[in-house]
């Protein structure tokens, strides 16, 4: 079979071996067609920008060769059960770090998501969702406390300067504002399991909960008689697959994404991790002060003067408690 020209396309989709690759030449604009890669490049996924031909035949397949990567702006990897860093997604630049009153976020899940995504040098999105279930900001209720600490961990988070949103997926005018903070971009979703990360994402896409869509996320974790045994269907609970939203802005969105957790961690990253913290690095007096009760130790002066949240701090004593006890 002949090879046309090369020209740029978009990876949309991953599973194993097998990479659709959407055309962005003017022609054929939006087209998927079923690639694989030439054996002397990297391992290719979702996000990635590359060069490709399509393999003509008579049969009117759509199928091609992957040529060339183009640069990647960012990378999100883990490491296998090897150790060794795989990429899951490409050109990401926004992970959208999803909580909500209820499940309440776990001790301190939302300061190991930012350190890993520091990390990466992707720009998070701290997002509060389930805002209809919040109670009044000035409620003396009991039972309202646990609610009102998680609008306090958003003011915290906004105070730091990262970007935060209140947002329900009951309330449409919340969902615009997500749309247009998230256009332009390539962002993925994460957080814990029953925050709502399903109905966000289908809500963005336009996607009902109840539509038997083979490629609406799962809202509550039940398959709701979604087509399976159909080359779509087989590969949509561990693809990684690309979405164009309406409007302007791509989603990625795979089950390996959501799990994004503290994957790449090393001690050293981890204070870099908390970016308050970094104007006091190497400031202690002692060179290998651990920030407990040394004296002349900077970032418990920072603390004292209310320049750092002793709560992040205490957080960041518990991360590095659990690294060393890997
Ligand atoms: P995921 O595990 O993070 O994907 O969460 P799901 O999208 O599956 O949502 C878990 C549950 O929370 C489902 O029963 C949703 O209907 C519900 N849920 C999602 N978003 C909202 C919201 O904004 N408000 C309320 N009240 N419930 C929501
Ligand atoms: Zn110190």
């Amino acid at each position: 079979s002949s090879l046309g020209p090369e020209q740029e396309g978009l990876i949309v989709c991953h599973y194993g071996q097998q990479l659709d690759v959407e055309s962005l030449s003017p022609d054929t604009r939006g087209q998927l067609f079923r690639c694989h890669q030439r054996s002397n490049l990297p391992p290719l996924v979702t996000g990635d920008r590359i060069i490709w031909q399509s393999e003509g035949d008579s049969t009117g397949n759509s199928t091609g060769i992957i040529v060339a990567l183009l640069p990647r702006h960012s990378a999100m990897s883990r490491p296998n059960a090897r150790g060794e860093q795989r990429s899951i997604a490409a050109n990401i630049d926004r992970v959208v770090v999803v909580f909500a009153p209820v499940p309440e976020p776990f001790g301190n899940l939302l300061d190991r998501y930012l350190v890993a995504i520091e990390h990466l040098r992707l720009k998070p999105l701290l997002l509060l969702n389930k805002c209809d279930l919040m109670p009044a900001e000035t409620s003396q209720d009991a039972d309202d406390a646990a609610a009102l600490k998680v609008s306090d961990l958003l003011k915290l988070y906004a105070g730091i300067g990262y970007d935060t949103l209140r947002v329900s997926c009951h309330q449409p005018d919340s969902i615009d504002a997500l749309r247009e903070l998230l256009s332009g971009e390539t962002a993925v979703f994460v957080g814990q399991s029953g925050v709502g990360k399903s109905s966000l994402i289908n809500t963005l896409r336009g996607i009902d909960d109840d539509d038997n869509d083979a490629g609406a996320a799962d809202v509550g974790g039940l398959s709701k008689g979604r087509a399976i045994g159909r080359e779509k269907g087989t590969h949509t609970t561990t693809a990684t697959r690309l979405y164009h939203l309406p409007g302007s802005g791509d989603l990625v969105d795979s089950p390996g994404i959501r799990e994004f957790g503290l994957w790449h961690i090393e001690a050293e990253q981890l204070m870099y991790g908390f970016v308050e913290f970094r104007p006091y690095i190497g400031q202690c007096r002692f060179r290998d002060c651990r920030h407990q009760q040394e004296p002349g130790c900077a970032l418990l002066a920072a603390v004292k003067q209310g320049k750092i949240k002793a709560s992040r701090l205490s957080s960041y004593h518990h991360i590095l408690q659990e690294l060393d006890r890997n």
